[in-house]
């Protein structure tokens, strides 16, 4: 198993794209790719539960290929890769943790999208942290995930 955070600040001139889902008239999140948190911390439960790393190795800042990428899209390859090393995805469990967006309306769509992204069952929750922290005062959304894998091989000792 492994497990995932991930932080963007809020920037007012961006569209917001979160959990695998464009949210028109919320406020979007800064960052090198589209600034999805929860989608983010999903890849880098995979990455960990897999033991191939994290997100900024296999996705660094450095190269072009990946600026402006969708987290679905960094997501579906993060998957890929998972099982081109011998895993199968079991589910991942993603928390949203922020006041805006409420998540509770598009939690469906939200676990919808990810779950096609990742080939197997991504459950989606939200909370807030009181006004307190970061996420608390409205400076940004937070994501934290785990992910359970299975390897198969032979070599792995497990059946
Ligand atoms: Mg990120």
């Amino acid at each position: 198993m492994g497990v995932g955070v991930d932080v963007h600040p809020f920037a007012s001139d961006r569209e917001l794209h979160l959990a695998g889902l464009h949210w028109p008239g919320e406020t979007g999140l800064a960052g090198h790719s589209d600034g999805d948190a929860a989608a983010h911390a999903a890849c880098d439960a995979l990455l960990s539960a897999a033991g191939l790393g994290d997100i900024g190795g296999l996705f660094g800042t450095a190269d072009p290929r990946w600026a402006g990428a969708s987290g679905v899209a960094l997501l579906e390859e993060t998957a890929r890769q998972v099982r081109a090393a011998g895993f199968e995805i079991g589910n991942v469990a993603v928390q949203v943790v922020g006041n805006r967006p409420k998540m509770a309306p598009r939690r469906t769509e939200a676990e919808k999208a990810l779950s096609a992204a990742v080939g197997a069952p991504v459950s989606v929750s939200a909370t807030t942290t009181d006004g307190l922290g970061l996420t608390g005062r409205g400076e940004g959304v937070a994501a934290i995930a785990t992910a359970i894998v299975v390897n198969h091989s032979p070599q792995s000792g497990v059946s």
